[in-house]
């Protein structure tokens, strides 16, 4: 594999502390670069905010009349889907599985993505699971694959977790694909490893990948679509639609207050409803997540725990004027 220079997290800190207009010269760089090596280039739009972004950085400011592909996962909210149909030049692409298939035979996406793929090889008792119970092993770069204590008592639950959805769901469509994507290191410290490995460039033979929002963060994009007046979904005029992604999905949803599926039952009941009766082994998804300690918007004890955390915010908005 051709990859750009080793980095290291400092070097990343300081990217990270350049201006947005130093910015948008690095990721316009990035993709020049990208585009000399590789003939037929697609942009991975999702409809989210940050893709929004790349979308308009390439076509409107670098003006590159590149193709985009969108994956409908087939859990996409519908107002993604429509905002997605207003772009020119956009493949919507399907999965070949099904996701009630995927999540009858390998599980739920549930805590994060790492942690429902360790507990799915620990369930399944496979001898490269056994390294996530050892603090000892080290991935060379940090120390990701350890499973802590705290989430060991669903290996042994009657239904089991996996990230095999994301494999099914979006990796597969997209593994012939050379794609330039809206990832950007600052969303998690996997992202932060990887980009640490293989840079804002990455080169294969089979598969070649651009990320060139890499060092932007999250108030990088909030600027550039303040600058641009950049269309955005309307979704997100919704105060609790944070991100979009897949609506159902559950990773991170033990540790929100408001729970990111109150917009989904308010809005598409049917769907709502459909994805908690998906099942595993006999468990209904409701269970599932029940069971790692969310309560879910329709169930006693939602509306006291959400009336709390309004008046948490409004505290929390008040000592800050
Ligand atoms: S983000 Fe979540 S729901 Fe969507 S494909 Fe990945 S695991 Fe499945």
């Amino acid at each position: 594999m051709k990859t750009e220079e080793k980095r290291t997290a400092a070097q990343l800190i300081k990217l990270q502390s350049l201006n947005l207009n130093q910015k948008i010269d690095h990721a316009a760089g990035t993709i020049e670069k990208f585009c000399r090596e590789i003939p037929n280039p697609v942009i991975s739009f999702s409809g989210g905010r940050d893709s929004t972004v790349l979308l308009h950085l390439i076509r409107n400011v670098i003006k590159k009349d590149i193709p985009a592909v969108f994956f409908n996962t087939g859990n996409e909210y519908p107002e993604i889907i429509k905002f997605v149909r207003t772009f020119d030049n956009v493949t919507v692409l399907y999965p070949k599985t099904h996701l009630k298939q995927i999540i009858d035979r390998y599980g739920f996406p549930l805590i994060s993505k790492d942690y429902s793929m360790m507990i799915y090889k620990l369930r399944k008792g496979t001898k490269s699971g056994e390294i996530y119970l050892s603090k000892t092993f080290n991935s060379g770069v940090n120390n990701h694959w350890f499973l802590p204590e705290k989430y060991r008592y669903l290996i042994n639950e009657r239904f089991s977790c996996s990230d095999r959805c994301c494999s099914f769901l979006k990796k597969q469509p997209a593994s012939k694909l050379n794609s330039i994507t809206g990832e950007m290191a600052s969303e998690s410290s996997l992202r932060q490893d990887i980009w640490i490995m293989y840079g804002c460039n990455s080169f294969n033979k089979k598969k070649s990948k651009s990320k060139p929002l890499s060092i932007w963060t999250g108030k990088d994009i909030r600027e550039y679509i303040r600058l641009f007046d950049v269309r955005i979904c309307p979704i997100y005029e919704d105060y609790r639609i944070e991100r979009t992604g897949c609506m159902f999905c559950g990773f991170g949803a033990h540790l929100e207050k408001l729970s990111r599926f109150e917009y989904l039952m308010e809005n598409h009941p049917k769907a709502y409803k459909w994805f908690l009766s998906l099942e595993n082994s006999g468990v209904t998804y409701e269970q599932a997540i029940n069971r790692i300690g969310v309560v879910l918007p329709h169930q006693n004890g939602y509306q006291r725990k959400r009336q709390e955390e309004t008046a948490r915010r409004r505290r929390v908005s008040f000592n800050h004027q």
